[in-house]
């Protein structure tokens, strides 16, 4: 499998400004893209047919969504359905994100229906797991991890493919604030992450890329991606400038 290099561009950039910049990323990559690695750009719903054309073509690239609500369709006041975000040329979706747990208030089980109905409609699903600050103090983090994983893979069968289903450890402690995960603690949630999804998927859970989410920048994306089972980085904030995304994409 290629190492999966994610942007998620959370509620930033109008359609004309993430129209160009996944364009200039596109340009920046060209020919510059190593062999091993794939792109996978996740703007706003409002961008998704925008950014889709701007990519069209780009070999290495990929579309995907932040969210979506876990129904073909019917009465969801302002939610979006999978075959919507397929239409729209996306191949992944992210279920689980901190701040879709922590701000919009999305429980285990809303997110392991997410994960079970986007695989089913289509979709390939990038479930995001990892502890808040206080549960790390408190020595939590392997219970925190395998508590979001039983309860995000539930619905998962066991004919999964690594193609359809990826995981990010996401410290929430570590997200847009500039702290980032040293290469022991990364390590070790990584491996725990690892040894679930060997266990409740054998062979196939040793080849499900596990990214790491959590101030990544050119700076530190590196040594980030030299990390054992570190198979590819979910980008926030520094995603949001083709220029530092690109250098983090070749680290
Ligand atoms: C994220 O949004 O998943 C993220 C990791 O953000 P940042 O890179 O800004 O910490």
């Amino acid at each position: 499998m290629k190492k999966l290099m994610a942007a998620n561009w959370k509620m930033y950039k109008l359609r004309g400004e993430a129209a160009a910049t996944a364009s200039d990323l596109a340009q920046r990559l060209a020919g510059k893209l190593p062999a091993d690695r794939e792109v996978l750009v996740i703007p706003p719903f409002t961008s998704l047919f925008a950014v889709a054309e701007a990519l069209d073509g780009q070999p290495g690239f990929s579309l995907g969504a932040q969210n979506f609500y876990p129904s073909g369709q019917g009465a969801f006041t302002g939610e979006i359905a999978p075959e919507m975000l397929l239409e729209a040329g996306c191949r992944f979706a992210l279920a689980g994100h901190s701040e879709r747990r922590h701000i919009l208030g999305e429980d285990d089980g809303l997110v392991g229906r997410k994960v079970a109905f986007g695989l089913t409609a289509g979709l390939s699903m990038i479930l995001c797991v990892g502890e808040k600050i206080e549960e790390r103090q408190a020595g939590q983090v392997e219970a925190v991890l395998e508590r979001q994983l039983t309860a995000g893979l539930a619905g998962v069968p066991a004919s999964v493919t690594s193609v359809e289903l990826a995981i990010a450890y996401e410290p929430v402690w570590a997200i847009g604030t500039g702290l980032t995960a040293g290469p022991e603690e990364v390590a070790e949630a990584h491996a725990l992450v690892r040894r679930f999804l060997t266990d409740r998927f054998g062979q196939t859970g040793a080849s499900i890329r596990i990214l790491y989410g959590g101030s990544v920048k050119p700076g530190n994306a590196g040594q980030i991606m030299g990390i054992d089972n570190v198979d590819g980085v979910l980008v926030g904030g520094a995603s949001l400038e083709s220029e530092s995304f690109s250098a983090i994409v070749t680290a």
